[in-house]
């Protein structure tokens, strides 16, 4: 979700005559997009906005916070760091090329108060706390939802990310993202169809529709139809778009995965088989003090209707050790049923303190030494799983969307099997961008190894 907001927001630069670049010491804006789910990510986003400050020492940048940190820190961040001249919610993404060009006229303004750029002027107007131009931006805006709409494809681009929806409504007590991301709200169908219309224009084949809780889509705004979902009913509408070749979607919630879409995985042949499901814990204690809702039985019965109806599907999950008052037992039952369903991969996260949120008053927390163990333990039935689950794939012959160039060896193209696998091959030219046979010879776990089944 961040990277699909981050890409609103260049689009909008780029739209203003603003160029991209990747080397971070030319540029004279540099914007940090921010999360907030980890204290990690919070303190990564500090340490390299505090590296950059050096940059600011040769010449007048613009520096901006976006997101989630900048939402839920605010003001607090201009102190942080003496440079920082924006501060940008969640719902004011839409805002930030009009920022950049206030903080960037105002730097020309200032450069011209002072004569040309000599070193000492650039350093007094960079340094100078109370002369710093600043903005703080963390309202909430209603409809902001609709503005992340626009998209800076590349020319070979075949994948795009689409937002349908901002916010959440479920307040896990361990998560920060009902307050930094607001209330839960949907963009009309007919916005979204047009969007990826656009997308398929330009030469997308996959989209991946993207929301906290993607399954509720649209419940408070648009009713059921035939008993179908909103969500179901987006669904059908972008498989009606001619040249989408696949679906995708990320995060469902065990809750409100209804019939109505376990029965669209048959129905529409464009939505993949993979799914990205939620566990979060295997023991109904911890569930029920994590506002989660559903048991560990009630999971494991979803998993079951979902993989008969359609047996090849893809499971992945997140899971947070070390929530508090979580015991040895309680572990155990999330190894036991992290072992029990065999996801294709999962990822594994401590538990980390989120200021203000319900769970980080609750008594015994869980030393880190403990989750540390867990989540190494845990890592190993993940990836043994994940072994499993990509060996049954050598020998086969299997569909992929050929996306570009592998990031580990570029002589190398890299693609996705609908089940979400990463596949490496060696091809040529013609196989960018295309849906393509190919064998698979070997799996290391998380990578497939295979060679084009046919020289279409
Ligand atoms: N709305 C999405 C989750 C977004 S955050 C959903 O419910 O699926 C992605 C993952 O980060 C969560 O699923 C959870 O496993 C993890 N997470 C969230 N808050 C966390 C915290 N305080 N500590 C550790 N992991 C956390």
């Amino acid at each position: 979700m961040n990277e699909r907001d981050s890409e609103q927001v260049a689009q909008m630069l780029v739209a203003r005559g603003h160029v991209l670049t990747s080397q971070e010491e030319e540029a004279d804006v540099v914007l940090l997009n921010t999360c907030s789910v980890r204290d990690l990510a919070e303190q990564k986003a500090l340490g390299k906005m505090g590296m950059l400050g050096s940059l600011s020492r040769q010449r007048p940048i613009v520096f901006g916070f976006l997101g989630c940190m900048a939402q839920s820190r605010g003001e607090s961040l201009l102190r942080s760091a003496p440079h920082l001249n924006l501060v940008v919610g969640t719902q004011k993404f839409h805002r930030v090329a009009d920022y950049v060009d206030q903080a960037l006229a105002h730097q020309a303004e200032r450069r011209q108060n002072f004569g040309e750029t000599s070193m000492s002027s650039v350093e007094s107007f960079s340094r100078t706390d109370d002369l710093r131009f600043s903005i703080v931006d963390i309202d909430d805006e209603a409809g902001s939802q609709n503005s992340i709409r626009d998209h800076s494809l590349t020319s070979t681009q075949v994948t795009s990310f689409v937002s349908i929806m901002q916010g959440c409504n479920m307040h896990c007590t361990f998560c920060i993202v009902p307050y930094t991301r607001g209330a839960e709200r949907s963009r009309p169908i007919p916005e979204i169809v047009e969007e990826v219309r656009w997308l398929v224009s330009r030469g997308v084949k996959e989209v991946t529709l993207l929301g906290q809780i993607v399954n509720l889509y649209g419940r408070h705004e648009f009713p059921k139809q035939e008993d179908k979902s909103p969500f179901v009913q987006l669904l059908e509408a972008v498989h009606g778009i001619a040249g989408v070749e696949r679906i995708r979607f990320t995060s469902p919630h065990p809750i409100g995965f209804r019939r109505d879409l376990i029965e669209a995985f048959k129905r529409l042949p464009k939505l993949v088989e993979h799914i990205h499901l939620p566990l979060q814990s295997g023991s109904n204690q911890v569930l029920k003090r994590m506002h989660r809702t559903y048991t560990s039985e009630k999971y494991l019965a979803l998993v079951d209707s979902i993989r008969g109806r359609c047996p090849e599907m893809a499971i992945t999950t997140d899971i947070i050790v070390g929530f508090p008052g979580e015991t040895e037992e309680d572990y155990l039952q999330t190894r036991q049923l992290v072992d029990q369903v065999g996801f294709d991969n999962a990822f594994v996260f401590k538990y980390s303190t989120r200021k203000n949120t319900p769970a980080a008053e609750m008594v015994d927390q869980v030393p880190e030494p403990v989750k540390e163990e867990r989540n190494h333990d845990l890592l190993n039935v993940v990836n043994s799983w994940a072994k499993r689950r990509g060996e049954a794939f050598v020998g086969r012959e299997t569909e992929i969307l050929c996306e570009g160039p592998s990031k580990t060896n570029p002589d190398r193209l890299m693609g996705r099997t609908r089940g979400n696998k990463i596949v490496v091959f060696e091809g040529s030219e013609r196989h960018l961008g295309q849906l393509l046979p190919v064998r698979i010879n070997r799996s290391t776990g998380y990578t497939l190894y295979g060679d084009p089944a046919i020289f279409s």
